[in-house]
């Protein structure tokens, strides 16, 4: 009998703590107020209901492999090929593929930090070196980013707006970048939040495609489109980008319900643009009250607010969660506070203006 050793894994696996899902903050008199994920505060539309409960009537069979009407569908909207279109599930599902289709051991991946917490986690798993560039002023930093472009680099993020700082980079300073990075190096714009934006200065990345065929724009309908529990993102990108990205595709890992309801989200566009609209005006009332109360906040043109605490981070966490807000705090660096109803906001404003410290 040969010695009794443990199942190998691969050694960066090390690197990654476990999962803990964040408890649920529940404030004295039982109330809960969840500002830390950055999702749409409204429970789907009634059509957009109406087609998952449908939906679900056929999920004894397999979806649809390339996602035909969903991909005509997005195509249809942002007036592009359907060939210049790839799902996926989620955009981390989008951005897990593109790393698949370019990572390897010695490749590096170039984004700033601190930016979306995926991209360290899945160029980690990929195999490939992180090259992270700090944000100077909470801002993406491109010419920084554009000399740390090695002949390794694969792969570029540019998170516009960024999580979770909310501040964007400009259409100038965009293309001056673009222009700069290597044509064997993909860029990946990362639009989450792009329906929250109301700055003329800064592109649609759509809008950047054309003679660029190392650009990729993520985009996913988890935050606008209030779909994040079903996990869809795509991208779009030149034909031959968006071909090769196809082939990375876990086979059906955008089910069928996940297909039809981002159909009949699209075509509910007004509803949620509508409700975007409202909460672009309490992302504004929000900024305009802390800064009314002293805190110095990024200007935001997502759906969300950064408060840069340093140390007393963890601190003004446990202080809401005292209250029944749960935000997303990076501690010794800062915390992320998303914006939710109007009552959910009135509640994280209340308990930072009873704060004492100030940043
Ligand atoms: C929330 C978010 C996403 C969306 O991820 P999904 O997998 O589509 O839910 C993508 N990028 C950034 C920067 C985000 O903040």
């Amino acid at each position: 009998m040969s010695e009794v050793t443990a199942p190998r894994f691969r050694s960066v696996l090390d690197r990654f703590a476990a999962y803990k899902p964040g408890k649920v903050a529940l404030s004295p008199e039982g109330r809960s107020f969840k500002l830390s994920s950055n999702e749409s505060p409204h429970e789907p539309l009634p059509s957009v209901q109406k087609a998952i409960t449908e939906a679900a009537r056929n999920i004894n069979r397999y979806p649809d492999n390339n996602a035909t009407a969903l991909i005509e569908a997005i195509a249809a909207e942002y007036r592009v090929p359907a060939e210049q279109v790839a799902v996926g599930c989620g955009s981390v599902g989008v951005a897990q593929m593109l790393l698949e289709a370019v990572a390897e051991p010695g490749a590096e991946i170039v984004y700033a930090w601190r930016s979306f917490e995926a991209y360290p986690l899945l160029v980690g798993l990929s195999g490939a070196t992180s090259v992270q560039v700090p944000l100077r002023d909470e801002v993406h930093d491109l010419d920084a980013m554009a000399d740390a472009i090695t002949p390794e680099t694969r792969l570029v993020f540019v998170c516009n707006p960024n999580n979770p700082t909310g501040t964007v980079v400009g259409r100038r300073e965009l293309e001056r970048f673009l222009d700069r990075v290597p044509a064997d190096c993909l860029v990946v714009l990362d639009e989450a939040y792009r329906e929250y934006v109301r700055d003329d200065n800064v592109p649609d990345g759509l809008t950047l495609l054309p003679g660029r065929p190392n650009l990729v724009v993520l985009r996913t309908f988890s935050k606008a489109y209030g779909l994040a529990g079903l996990r869809i993102g795509f991208l779009v990108a030149h034909p031959e980008v968006a071909g090769s990205i196809r082939k990375t595709y876990l086979p059906f890992s955008v089910n069928s319900i996940a297909q039809v309801a981002g159909v009949a989200s699209l075509e509910a566009g007004d509803e949620l643009r509508a409700r975007v609209a409202a909460t672009v005006a309490e992302r504004d009332r929000v900024r305009d009250a802390l800064l009314a109360d002293g805190w110095t906040v990024p200007h935001t043109e997502a759906n969300f607010v950064w408060l840069r605490l340093g140390d007393r981070t963890v601190e003004f966490s446990a202080a809401c969660d005292a209250h029944g807000v749960s935000v997303r705090p990076f501690p010794g660096e800062g915390a992320r506070v998303s914006i939710g109803s109007p009552e959910e906001n009135d509640a994280f404003l209340t308990v930072a203006a009873t704060y004492p410290h100030r940043t």
